[in-house]
């Protein structure tokens, strides 16, 4: 993309993000395990209910994918390019990658509870028939509701909640007997989730990069960073701005004031009412933003944190408890016997989920103490070169991949930027 600069200047005090308003959450990273990507058909089925949705079956053996595979900032790459809005676009996706299964409703736990259902000492797998089923699933994962469902807006409506749950379990139930499919998880929640990491990593860089650099990048900033397509591929952010609503975002999608202006007949006009009752109406919705920005930020990290969480949550219910009562004789015996057993890796619970990979090496990107950078060509933010080898550092680069600085040095060879 070129000609985004973002001009460099003190900004008003209203405009900066409030750094009493983070909250420190800390991701717990923890070794990524491989998981499993199958070659797979697109289908169409009919719930129970009579919706018809569309859903994936995973076919034939499969391919176990390692965290190497993700290249360097994936989540700000390959992952914020899915245009949820094109099937072919999850599809293409999803073959290279697998399935981002949900952290709601212990999703990986489901799916590979269902993968297992005709091996020997098959697991016993019966599809949740309701989203009150799913609720109820929900609270006894370790995650519990990811997405609280009191803000959504209408238009986000059909993508949140427990709906592209109870559609997995559909396409379960339809397939339960099928000895040619071995996975199967509905479209609505592939896309629920590619959604919600795509916001939320690009909204935590952004208000990152906002934090540690308070006198240049404020609430405005950090807005109109997020509207930018090539930076977030999704429409708003109001995802993660849930439960602590201030009235003045209601309906903003967290965008800024001129672009609102610009864009909205409605905030025109309570802008208007404002001003005629004598308010600085910019100053006091710029720095309302600002805090909704920081607070939808730490939503948003807590939302990945607790995704970790419920990925590692063990479905069975079986947690190896060493501090058993252990008073020896025989009995202490046969329980030491069945502990080890049950510590030995089931096959169904030794592999992880792409998503948990992709928060994984998010995490660990996020704890890196190199500076939040901008760069120069492409205007993303970043800490790593893309092309950087582990062991490698590249301290002091303005680009963040090596396209970046070969179309720059074309630019400035063509005279079209001057330094
Ligand atoms: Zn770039």
């Amino acid at each position: 993309m070129v000609g985004l600069v973002f001009v460099l200047g003190p900004i008003e005090n209203y405009e900066r993000l409030p750094l009493s308003c983070r909250q420190p959450i800390k991701l717990d990273i923890k070794a990524v395990k491989p998981w499993l990507r199958y070659s797979f058909d697109r289908l169409w089925g009919t719930s129970a209910d009579g919706e018809r949705f569309a859903y994936y079956v995973e076919r034939g053996e499969p391919t176990v994918m390692q965290f190497e595979h993700l290249e360097n900032e994936f989540f700000a790459s390959s992952l914020q390019k899915v245009n949820v809005d094109r099937t072919e676009s999850i599809v293409r996706f999803c073959e290279r990658y697998g399935f981002p299964v949900s952290s709601g409703y212990n999703g990986a736990q489901r799916l590979s509870l269902f993968r297992s259902r005709f091996k020997l000492f098959n697991t016993d797998f019966q599809p949740l028939k309701s989203e009150w089923d799913i609720l109820a699933s929900e609270s006894a994962s370790a995650a519990g509701i990811p997405l609280f469902s009191s803000a959504y807006s209408e238009d986000d409506k059909t993508l949140l909640g427990r709906r592209p749950y109870f559609l997995s379990e559909e396409a379960r139930r339809i397939h339960l007997n099928d000895r040619s499919v071995v996975g199967a998880i509905s479209e609505a929640e592939v896309i629920q989730t590619i959604r919600a990491l795509q916001v939320s990593t690009a909204l935590i860089t952004a208000v990152a990069y906002g934090l540690e650099n308070t006198d240049t990048w404020g609430a405005n900033e950090v807005a109109d960073y997020l509207c930018d397509r090539s930076h977030m591929a999704q429409n708003g952010i109001s995802f993660f701005l849930l439960s602590n609503t201030d009235t003045l975002l209601k309906n903003t999608r967290l965008k800024s004031y001129d672009t609102l202006i610009l864009e909205s007949s409605e905030f025109k006009s309570i802008v208007q009412q404002g001003e005629n009752a004598g308010f600085n109406t910019r100053e006091s919705y710029t720095s309302t933003l600002a805090d909704g920005l920081v607070i939808a930020s730490n939503t948003a990290i807590s939302f990945l944190a607790n995704s970790l969480l419920s990925y590692r949550f063990d479905g069975t219910g079986g947690t190896p408890d060493e501090a058993e009562d252990d008073n020896g004789g025989p009995l202490a015996a046969w329980s030491h016997a069945r502990k080890k057993t049950h510590r030995r890796p089931a096959s169904t619970h030794s592999y992880g989920c792409l998503s948990e990979a992709i928060i994984s090496q998010f995490g660990l990107l996020y704890d890196d103490p190199a500076e939040w950078r901008i760069c120069d060509n492409c205007g993303r933010i970043f800490k790593k070169y893309r092309e950087e080898k582990p062991g490698k550092v590249i301290q002091k680069t303005r680009f963040c991949k090596r396209s970046c600085a070969n179309s720059y040095s074309k630019k400035k060879s063509q005279g079209l930027i001057t330094e």
